[in-house]
């Protein structure tokens, strides 16, 4: 590991420091004049680094080194595939997850679950609990929602992604779903993310609209952390300063995720966007970003929805998005995962 030190460190910190090293069985080096980049040799651990980062001697650690978070791709190290029913995302599969924002009437969830299926999606998002900005707007119809998550799901064959609010809800809401998702609101909840950590469950975790890549991925390591590798990570889209788009989709953090980590990455086009219009472009562009999936809101009925609606789309342009994901993919010789099994329709 590679440390930067402040400059002038008082003995007292260095002494902390230094101490701090030994007591980890490291051995320790100054590699410059002014005593400020300091190498440890020894055998890291992940925690390691963040002790170190913790000390107020301590800028920056330049190396991990051998004290390698669980995420970080070791140079050379394959992707991570999370299995998730048929779905498998990473290791050169690109999953489609679509369906509508929240579970709300049970006519329109079954009619959207076949019709996303029949357009190439394997997952079916959908959430029961809603992690709303407002108290007063539409929270989600909760156990209702889980019970007929549970039914479309017989029926249809799709594993399901939904959100999961509340840490006293993760057995629960576990029962049914494939994958949990944590919303970009619940980023930073650590007590749900080692609870679904616990759960040895696929987690979806989307970034925070105002996290670092660092905060993202130290939000993931707290689900990994618990013995949890099956964690997929989802940008859709951080604040930005021009209210045109809902927020900017960052393509960039996709592009950085992909080698930085070796948990899949996918895109959320539809939160980036806000506008029915603008979801296929940024689909394509997350994809050719790198991304192992995309989750996408679709919808039979936009203007009934209680949340979400003006960027819900129909299953025609998500048939689209379909096939612009196939041609993506051969280009980088990934394949699109297609559901398989035939159900049988009400
Ligand atoms: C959602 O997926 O419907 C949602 C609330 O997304 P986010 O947490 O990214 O805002
Ligand atoms: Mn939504």
């Amino acid at each position: 590991m590679l440390l930067r030190l402040r400059r002038a460190l008082p003995q007292a910190q260095l002494d902390a420091l230094l101490a701090l090293a030994s007591s980890l069985g490291y051995r320790t080096r100054f590699l410059d004049e002014r005593r400020e980049l300091l190498e440890l040799s020894g055998c890291g651990k992940p925690e390691h680094r963040s002790a170190f980062e913790d000390l107020v001697g301590v800028q920056s650690v330049l190396d991990a080194g051998d004290a390698r978070e669980r995420h970080e791709r070791k140079p050379g190290q394959a992707d991570t595939v999370v299995a998730v029913r048929e779905a498998r995302f990473g290791g050169g599969s690109i999953v489609l997850i679509a369906g509508p924002c929240a579970v709300e009437d049970e006519e329109r969830l079954f009619e959207i679950a076949h019709a996303v299926r029949d357009q190439g999606a394997t997952l079916l998002r959908g959430g029961a609990w809603k992690p709303r900005t407002s108290p007063y707007s539409f929270q989600g119809s909760k156990d209702e929602g889980l019970e007929l998550l549970a039914r479309v799901r017989l029926e249809t064959g799709l594993g399901i992604v939904t959100e999961v609010l509340d840490p006293r809800d993760v057995e629960k809401v576990g029962e049914v779903a494939d994958m949990f998702q944590i919303g970009a609101r619940s980023m930073t909840n650590t007590p749900l993310l080692i609870e679904v950590g616990r759960a040895k469950k696929p987690v979806l975790l989307k970034r925070s609209f105002g996290a670092s890549i660092r905060e993202f991925l130290m939000a993931a390591e707290f689900v990994l952390a618990q013995g949890n590798t099956e964690v997929v990570l989802c940008e859709r889209g951080v604040r930005g300063f021009d209210p045109t788009t809902r927020n900017l989709l960052d393509v960039g953090a996709i592009a950085h995720l992909k080698r930085a980590t070796h948990l899949p990455v996918i895109a959320d086009p539809s939160h980036a966007a806000g506008r029915a219009d603008l979801v296929r472009p940024l689909a394509r562009a997350g994809l050719a970003a790198g991304a192992d999936g995309l989750i996408v809101e679709v919808h039979t009925a936009p203007d009934e929805v209680h949340s979400d609606g003006a960027q819900a789309i129909s299953p025609d342009v998500f048939g689209q998005i379909r096939a612009d994901a196939i041609a993506i993919a051969a280009l980088d010789k990934k394949t699109v995962v297609l559901p398989s099994r035939a159900t049988t329709r009400r």
